[in-house]
């Protein structure tokens, strides 16, 4: 019986020391998949994280550290990155709906720029800058050229996101005649888990012809363009991992062209999934094992409350997430086993008919390259489980770095109407 460790570490150490269900994050996968990306990009490429994907902030810390940037979407996500060590010169603000408060806590943290949604959200901004010093902003587009290889495509259609490239011109004049604002470049994402390097460079240089010809139309500076990213990992056993030397190779040479054009632009991809899911693995402990008609159930600790993505949403045959038995890791698969959790409905379903070798009460089941869009993506509250408890591993030390939630911090939120 051979068990998993991270770093050294066993992971059934980590789990007796702080519980289960977990996420368990690998520092050494964090900086090796950052460091290679920065190592074969073309330096002017700057790299900035996506919060939405993982939003724990030693996490974030972790990429900061490295050199990413921060790109945040809410006003906590604001917070966190300045508490992981993000200044305000590598941090971005993006997303529909932003509120009052938000732009105002942007413009206070003086931040390189505010990725505006919509000519209204401009004209707030600007009202909301006053007479202060004016504020650098990046107007996301909507391009009108269609995108492919993305399993959530954004170009070419009517979306709640960016300004429709038609329109921009439009607003690049409007902005002129506003002391608040001042356009600094445009920002433009095609999607996410993309899997082929060749539709990442694709869309890359569209996007970047495009800011050229936006540029050449209306005289929209070109201080910053972002391009996107949506860097995919491969989840299932039909996908191969995203190769990111033949992005290298392709992208750069795009790159180097528009830069020896323009020389004084800055450059921006955004990443999220691919900067930390390889890096997170959920851990849940098996309570139950069962058969019903001929099928084996494992019933874990955790199940979709905490790890939605693997329900396989939009995707029409159920497709299963990596997952291994942690404490039999050398046993050879036996018999197909599904694996759910503990909440009241057949949806809660992690894997169904996973190769496993056998499975006992007390087991350590490990769903692998969860590290992005896992717990903060899914119902935490369902069933009132909660948070999981996060862990970070840095440096051969395991480090607690999200406590989980307690019964006080779920039942506290709920007021009890007295009764005469
Ligand atoms: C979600 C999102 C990202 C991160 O996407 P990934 O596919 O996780 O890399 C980046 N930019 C924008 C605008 C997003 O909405």
């Amino acid at each position: 019986m051979t068990e998993l460790s991270v770093q050294g570490l066993p992971i059934s150490a980590i789990a007796e020391e702080f519980g289960t269900p977990l996420y368990l994050y690998d520092g050494d996968v964090l900086t090796e998949t950052y460091t290679t990306l920065r190592r074969l990009l073309h330096p002017a490429l700057e790299l900035y994280f996506s919060l939405k994907a993982n939003p724990n902030v030693s996490v974030c810390a972790e990429l900061v550290a490295l050199g990413a940037g921060a790109e945040v979407s809410s006003d906590i996500e604001l917070r966190t990155a300045a508490s992981a060590g993000a200044g305000p010169e590598s941090t971005i603000f993006l997303g529909p709906g932003k509120s009052d408060d938000e732009l105002r806590a942007c413009v206070d943290a003086g931040i390189r720029a505010i990725v505006v949604e919509s000519e209204s959200e401009l004209l707030r901004l600007d009202r909301l800058v006053a007479n202060r010093a004016p504020v650098d902003v990046l107007l996301r587009v909507n391009p009108s050229f269609t995108t492919k290889g993305s399993g959530l495509s954004m170009g070419g259609k009517p979306r709640q996101f960016g300004i429709d490239e038609e329109q921009v011109p439009a607003v690049v004049a409007l902005a002129d005649n506003l002391p608040g604002v001042r356009v600094r470049g445009l920002h433009a994402y095609m999607g996410t888990r993309f899997l082929d390097p060749a539709d990442v460079v694709h869309n890359t240089s569209q996007i970047l012809r495009m800011a050229e010809e936006l540029h050449r139309e209306c005289g929209v500076e070109l201080n910053t363009v972002d391009v996107g990213g949506g860097l995919g990992v491969a989840y299932f056993d039909s996908e191969k991992d995203f190769d990111v030397e033949a992005l290298a190779s392709e992208l750069n040479q795009v790159v180097a062209q528009f830069v020896a054009a323009h020389p004084d632009t800055r450059l921006i991809m955004e990443l999220g999934r691919y900067l930390v899911a390889r890096a997170g693995t959920y851990v849940v402990r098996v309570r139950d094992v069962k058969q019903s008609r001929g099928e084996t159930f494992v019933i874990a600790d955790g199940g979709t409350n905490h790890h939605m993505a693997a329900v396989g949403v939009g995707s029409y045959v159920k497709r299963n997430f990596p997952i291994r038995s942690l404490t039999r890791s050398d046993e050879a698969a036996t018999e197909p086993c599904t694996i759910t959790g503990p909440l009241c409905t057949p949806n809660d379903v992690v894997g169904k008919r996973v190769q496993l070798p056998p499975v006992a009460i007390g087991d350590l089941l490990g769903v692998e390259r969860s590290g992005a869009y896992g717990p903060t993506a899914s119902p935490v509250q369902f069933l009132s489980h909660g948070y999981p408890a996060e862990v970070l591993v840095r440096d051969g030390v395991a480090h607690l770095v999200r406590h989980r939630d307690t019964a006080d911090d779920l039942l506290g939120r709920q007021l009890l109407i007295e009764r005469q």
